[in-house]
């Protein structure tokens, strides 16, 4: 199977499902530019990368050719200043500290950064993301925060070993999404959905996700042993 058809298979997947938009981001972590090149040319909406330095190698070498550029991985504090402004959305911010920092450097840019924040829907304490009880601290503090503008919630459930073993953490994340875009705050509009990748992406959208991160369905499996 080519990207190509690897990316169609996977929107007639998604649309087998609903009717609704749903935003298809490759998950291009550990692709060379020239296959990121080749997933944009089969139409992904957006790409979303890791980690920042290979972020930035990358995009020196125009692996994204155009397409709207999002930041999936754990950010680090201290690579704030270097992705504020270089990416369309930043799906991963789990911390009070985080909005501060990405508020203060795009104020100082003179631009705003859309994020999603990132929630830790199973309670895993090793992983990132804030526990479902910091969401309304996270939004009334976005929502004070100059430089800043809060698209909606993310998630990267655990691994699981059965079929349908995320989709309890599917729907408390709806139910989070949906109780939150009933409030009123400045900066926040809940408008994105970002869950399910390519184990559970259909069952993401059934149970309401708009955005999509795939990997390993487009690209194929990920050799870690190289480099
Ligand atoms: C790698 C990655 C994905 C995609 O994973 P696949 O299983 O290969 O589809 C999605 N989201 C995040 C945050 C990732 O790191």
């Amino acid at each position: 199977m080519t990207i190509r058809e690897n990316v169609l298979r996977v929107r007639e997947a998604v649309a087998a499902v609903t009717d609704r938009p749903v935003l298809l981001v490759a998950a291009t972590k550990m692709n060379a530019a020239d296959r990121v090149r080749e997933a944009v040319a089969a139409g992904v909406d957006a790409c979303g990368e890791n980690r920042v330095q290979e972020l930035l190698e990358k995009d020196a070498l125009g692996a994204y050719a155009g397409a709207p550029l999002h930041f999936i991985g754990h950010l680090q504090t201290n690579k704030v200043n270097k992705l504020v402004g270089r990416v369309d959305l930043i799906q991963s911010v789990d911390s009070a500290e985080l909005v501060r920092l990405i508020g203060r450097r795009a104020a100082a840019l003179g631009l705003t950064q859309d994020v999603l924040l990132e929630i830790s829907i199973a309670g895993e304490a090793q992983k990132s993301g804030a526990a479902p009880e910091m969401l309304g601290e996270l939004l009334a503090l976005a929502g004070e925060t100059a430089g800043i503008r809060v698209r909606g919630l993310m998630c990267v459930p655990p691994i699981s070993e059965k079929i349908g073993g995320n989709q309890r953490y599917f729907v408390k994340m709806r139910q989070l999404f949906i109780d939150n875009s009933e409030k009123k705050y400045d900066n926040v509009s809940m408008d994105f959905l970002s869950m399910g990748m390519s184990d559970d992406y259909t069952e993401a959208v059934a149970e309401g996700a708009n955005v999509i991160r795939v990997g390993s369905a487009i690209f194929g499996a990920r050799d870690y042993g190289r480099g």
